[in-house]
C-alpha cells in the first residue's frame, strides 16, 4: 500500500514537470504571430546581446516588443577560431617531435601541432621495422611472444619505456630514432 502512494506521488510530480517545462518551452517558443490572442502586431525593438557569440560558444540574443514585452529569443552559432600562421616552437631531434603553434586571435587559444622526426615509431605504427625491434625486444626480455605482431600496440609501447628507463633515455614509450637505433644495435652487438 506504502509503494502505491509513493508511485502515485512520483506520478504527480512527473504531470508537474511535464506541465511546467512546457510551459517555460511555449514562453521562449511560441511564434507570436500565430498566437490566438495577439490584438496587435508586435512592435519589436532592436536585437539585445545576452551572450556574446565567441569560439565554440553559442551566443544569444533577445529583442522585445514595445506595446506588450514579448521577448523573442535567437541563438547564434558559434564560431571557429580565428588562427593565425602556425611557427615553429622547437626543432626535432633524434628523441623529440617538431613543435608548431598557432594562436586564435581572438580568444588566444593555443593550437599545437607535433611533427614527429622521420622513422620514429608510436602507438598504432606498423610494418616491418616495429616487428624487428619487437623480435629484439622478445629476446631481451622486455616482450612476450605473443605481441611480436607487427603493431605497435600498448604492450610494445610498455616495452619500448622498460627499454628506455634501463638504458638512460626518456622512458616515454614513443620509438623516437635514437631508441629504435639503440635497440637495433642491441641485436647485432
Ligand atoms: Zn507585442
Ligand atoms: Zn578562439
Amino acid at each position: 500500500m506504502k509503494t502505491k502512494h509513493v508511485f502515485s506521488l512520483i506520478f504527480i510530480l512527473s504531470l508537474l514537470v511535464i506541465v511546467l517545462s512546457a510551459s517555460a518551452f511555449a514562453d521562449k517558443w511560441d511564434d507570436p504571430a500565430t498566437a490566438s490572442d495577439l490584438s496587435h502586431v508586435h512592435k519589436f525593438g532592436d536585437w539585445i546581446t545576452m551572450i556574446e557569440v565567441s569560439c565554440n560558444s553559442y551566443g544569444e540574443q533577445v529583442r522585445i516588443c514595445s506595446v506588450c514585452g514579448y521577448k523573442q529569443h535567437r541563438f547564434l552559432d558559434a564560431i571557429p577560431h580565428a588562427y593565425g600562421p602556425w611557427s615553429a616552437v622547437s626543432e626535432a631531434t633524434d628523441h623529440s617531435a617538431h613543435t608548431e603553434q598557432r594562436t586564435c586571435t581572438r580568444c588566444g587559444h593555443v593550437d599545437t601541432k607535433l611533427v614527429y622526426p622521420e622513422g620514429t615509431l608510436r602507438l598504432w605504427s606498423e610494418g616491418r621495422t616495429v616487428k624487428d625491434v619487437q623480435k629484439i625486444l622478445l629476446s631481451l626480455g622486455y616482450l612476450s611472444p605473443r605481441a611480436v605482431d607487427g603493431t605497435y600496440g600498448y604492450m610494445t609501447e610498455a616495452a619500448i619505456k622498460q627499454f628506455q628507463e634501463a638504458n638512460g633515455l626518456t622512458a616515454d614509450g614513443i620509438g623516437w630514432p635514437q631508441t629504435v637505433n639503440l635497440i637495433l644495435k642491441s641485436k647485432n652487438g
